[in-house]
């Protein structure tokens, strides 16, 4: 703690007029208030107490009178102590007429030196030294203005009065100057220039004015409370006082007033408890809320990129100072007071208060842990004061009388004291959000009619936009369909001009078209002329020549005649055997003649397209199913043949096959001939089934009735149906059916002989069995059997035996199981019957058949019962192909059923 005058010097640095010296070793040394580099310097003689400038607002920071604290911890601020000694009074002039004063100050020291005795003082040091020549306006400046200032800037302040009764309190602090401004104290001054400061509209200064007396705190301003209490806030360890009367002041006529009241309500409190005010301590309390105006506050975080909005947003900072002016009650010890016996409690309660106050500054002087604040009401009303934040300023009034020598040297001490006192100052800073709340209030309401104005005019606008957008629309619209109309008829005109010119332009070009074609037909008619001239001349030319050589012929005839007499004879006979040829000949020509006349037709296109020579050779033997035609082309010679495959090759193989639809009935049935004449080469067969070959064959039996048709086409198609793929596409597209309906209408033997093989081919293929059968394939067969002839026959025997192969390798397999489909569709009879048949391609054919079906178990009862026994043991003993021997004689020996048929019918086997 900084110290003025500290204890090191308190007594112990004396000017003895015998010039002895007690304890200091710098006897001769002036004191220096630099000498302790912790004491605080005092350099500015304007402002003795706080090294503040006298300017009002030109306090430098970190002073008494300087600018805000920084951070919450404050800056340090020791209590600033002055003296102030009184002039003499009438009676002390007289009484103490012939004694020295007890006090001398040397002002320019700052020092107070105290006569013990005639040749011995003490020597004390303060803040500031006030003789009893310093006017009020000097002490004001001295001991208050610092104070004030800080209390404007938004500090805690404290100005006190401590000292004997009678020593100058009052007249320092309270004096009115009603009799003489210049008298004015410093509760008068610091209302002057706080009022000065402040701005009445946004600033707010409001005064209580207490007095404690015997503990109890009474309000001067509203005398009925007379025991206001004190609270505490334990945060920021401010005191309030929520009882007190709070006068608002504007001006300084109305505080003046208020104290003369404050001061009439005291002395009649006084007057009513019989007691001087000297005995009691007298508070007078300013609140100072000032706005900032464009600051931020200490403790805002803002890094000065706030917008204008976010400004106008934030509540106004405001900066709370407390002004705190105490008179205290005299300091006087009891027995001089002269007062009666009630005045010694009264006394003690006054001590009980100053006693607190010096214990709680002689422990805050020491640093002691403990300061006994809430020993008295006092300490607890200027717990701020005296080691809170507050800037504290004291006054201790002396009297120059030696009598009073002891209360003099008290209140030295206790001054001395006050003075290691040290506070630290905090700025009393803070948001005001209630007035932002109401400036925002204000703010909001005015918006809220702005934006209703605006949104009335809006409205207004808004339909008077619409209204005229309207109009404008219409009138776009009749401008529109004005046009749109203009333009019609004007194209309309138009039009009807082009027109106008074109037909003219037409009639034009038609005049010189028929000028020009007359002149082309003229000059074609001379040319065509010219040309049958040329002929007619030619003609001449070459007739004339004939005359000359028939002359020169007739001339050699007739010479030559007579060995050509002889010559007749033999003529004649080479003559009749050429008859004989012709004649062999005549029906082939006849029916080529037929054929080339429809073929030359067909080359003639072909020609065209191809760009080639003549319609080259037609072949012939057409006329015949396959097998004639083929023994034709054998009988016939290679010649023939090869016309065959040329004409495949010139004509196209695509072309012969269109004309399978042809519409003329000759050319469908000589182009089905020359596909079945192909289909016989297995080399074509390919190429005619890709070409869709296949597909018209089986539609020309659909929809074709002549039967030469049917019976090439079934040919064509048994022959197609040798190949295994092939026989899977006649199944696919309907064959069966197609097959079995052509027998059905079938006349001619060959025709089913055809359709026969076809089928026969079909029932050698293990995988239609089951969709062959499914469709009438073998019902088919059994149906073709009915014409009884021998080829037919044939064929039908083969489809049964190539059926019955199948479905024996099937049913070994595993793939078949239960009865042949054979005998399910009642083949098996027709099987018996022709196994034996004359015709030897019909036996070999069932007998192998029935080998096939005895292969099997399941098959063997219906076997026996229709006879087939008989003919397997016929078989497997004459049957002149050995493997079938072979085959029947093993199946008779192996199965049960044959063997117990055998015995059953008494067959020795
Ligand atoms: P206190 O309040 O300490 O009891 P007062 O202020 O009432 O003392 O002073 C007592 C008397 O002394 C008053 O008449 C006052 O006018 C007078 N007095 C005090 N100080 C001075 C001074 N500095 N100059 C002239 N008169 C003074
Ligand atoms: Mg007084």
């Amino acid at each position: 703690m900084a110290s003025g005058g500290g204890n090191n010097r308190n007594g112990t640095h004396r000017n003895s007029l015998k010039g002895t010296t007690t304890t200091s070793t710098a006897t001769d040394k002036p004191l220096s208030v630099n000498s302790n580099p912790s004491k605080p310097a005092f350099k500015n003689k304007s402002s003795p107490l706080t090294g503040a400038s006298s300017g009002l607002r030109k306090s430098s920071p970190g002073s008494l009178g300087g600018g805000a604290a920084k951070d919450d911890a404050g800056v340090p601020g020791r209590v600033r102590v002055a003296v102030r000694l009184r002039p003499r009074n009438a009676e002390e002039s007289v009484a103490d007429a012939d004694f020295a004063d007890c006090v001398e100050l040397q002002p320019e020291l700052k020092r107070l030196k105290l006569r013990k005795n005639n040749w011995d003082t003490d020597t004390y040091e303060f803040d500031e030294v006030l003789t009893e020549f310093a006017s009020q306006k000097r002490v004001y400046e001295v001991v208050a203005k610092p104070v004030v200032e800080g209390v404007l800037d938004g500090y805690n302040g404290t100005i006190m009065a401590y000292g004997q009764t009678g020593t100058g309190k009052t007249y320092t602090l309270g004096r009115l100057g009603e009799e003489d401004t210049a008298n004015r104290g410093i509760m008068v001054r610091a209302m002057e220039d706080i009022l000065a400061e402040v701005s009445p509209e946004i600033d707010s200064v409001l005064v209580s004015y207490l007095q404690l007396y015997m503990e109890s705190l009474q309000d001067l301003l509203g005398p009925t409370n007379d025991n206001i209490s004190i609270v505490e806030e334990p945060k920021s360890g401010d005191v309030s006082l929520p009882g007190a009367t709070l006068v608002e002041i504007r001006d300084q006529q109305s505080f003046l007033e208020l104290l003369r009241l404050g001061e009439a309500h005291r002395h009649a409190a006084n007057t009513k408890l019989n007691t001087e005010s000297s005995r009691s301590h007298a508070l007078l309390m300013v609140h100072v809320k000032r706005t900032v105006k464009g600051r931020e506050p200490a403790h805002s975080s803002d890094n000065g990129n706030s917008t204008s909005m976010a400004r106008s947003l934030r509540p106004p900072l405001v900066r709370k100072g407390k002004l705190v002016v105490v008179d205290l009650a005299g300091s006087e010890r009891i027995d001089k007071s002269g007062s009666d016996g009630h005045t010694r409690e009264e006394a003690k309660s006054i001590n009980l208060s100053l006693s607190a106050l010096g214990k709680c500054i002689n422990a805050l002087a020491e640093n002691s842990a403990h300061v006994p604040v809430r020993d008295s009401k006092l300490t607890r009303l200027l717990r701020d004061s005296f080691g809170g934040t507050a800037r504290t300023s004291l006054v201790i009034t002396v009297g120059p009388s030696p009598r009073h020598r002891g209360e003099t040297a008290s209140t030295i001490m206790f001054g001395q004291r006050a003075m290691k006192v040290e506070n630290m100052l905090k700025l009393k800073e803070e948001f005001d959000y209630k007035s932002l709340a109401r400036r925002l209030d204000i703010q909001l309401d005015k918006l809220i009619m702005e934006h209703e104005r605006k949104q009335k005019a809006f409205e207004v606008e808004i339909e008077r936009i619409t209204a005229e957008a309207q109009n404008r629309i219409s009138e776009a619209e009749r401008n529109y369909a004005d046009a749109v109309e203009k333009e019609r008829l004007k194209y309309q005109k138009d039009y009807m001009e082009s027109i106008k010119k074109l037909e003219e332009k037409w009639m034009m070009n038609q005049q010189n078209q028929g000028n020009e074609r007359k002149m082309v037909h003229i000059a074609e008619e001379v040319a065509e002329v010219k040309k049958l001239l040329s002929k007619e001349t030619s003609l001449r030319k070459a007739a004339e020549e004939e005359v000359d050589n028939l002359k020169s012929q007739l001339a050699q005839l007739k010479m030559s005649e007579a060995l050509a007499n002889s010559e007749i004879l033999k003529l004649r006979k080479m003559v009749e055997d050429e008859v004989c040829q012709k004649e062999k000949l005549e029906g082939e020509i006849s029916m080529l003649q037929s054929q080339l006349l429809h073929l030359s037709f067909e080359a003639d296109e072909t020609r065209k397209r191809l760009d080639r020579g003549g319609p080259g050779k037609v072949p012939g033997g057409l006329d015949s199913p396959v097998s004639q035609v083929r023994s034709q082309l054998k009988g016939s010679g290679n010649g023939e043949k090869a016309s065959v495959a040329k004409l495949f090759e010139q004509v196209g193989l695509q072309k012969i096959l269109s004309l399978l639809e042809a519409e003329d009935a000759d050319v469908r049935i000589h182009a089905v001939k020359v596909v079945a004449n192909l289909a016989a080469e297995e080399t074509n067969q390919q190429k005619i089934v890709e070409a869709g070959g296949l597909k018209s064959l089986l539609m020309l039996l659909g929809s074709s009735e002549d039967e030469t048709i049917h019976r090439v086409a079934a040919g064509a198609i048994a022959n197609l149906a040798m190949n295994e793929k092939n026989q899977e596409l006649i199944m696919s597209q309907g064959g069966i059916s197609l097959l079995s309906t052509t027998a059905s209408h079938a006349k001619d033997p060959q025709t089913l002989r055809m359709v026969a093989g076809a089928i026969a081919n079909l029932c050698g293929n293990d995988k239609l069995q089951t969709k062959l059968r499914g469709e009438g394939g073998i019902k088919a067969l059994l149906e073709i059997v009915k014409c009884g002839h021998p080829d037919v026959l044939a064929q039908v025997a083969r489809g049964i035996a190539n059926f019955a192969k199948c479905e024996s390798r099937a049913s070994t397999q595993g793939s078949k199981t239960g009865r042949s489909l054979l005998i399910e569709d009642g083949a098996l009879p027709w099987i018996v019957q022709n196994a034996n048949s004359d015709a030897s391609p019909i036996r070999r054919h069932t007998e192998l058949a029935l080998c096939h079906l005895a292969q099997h178990e399941v098959n063997a009862k219906d076997m026996i019962s229709e006879g087939a026994l008989w003919e397997l043991v016929r078989i497997s003993q004459d049957c002149p192909r050995e493997d079938i021997r072979t085959l029947a004689h093993r199946t008779l020996a192996s199965s049960p059923d044959f063997i117990a048929g055998l015995k059953r019918l008494r067959i020795d086997y």
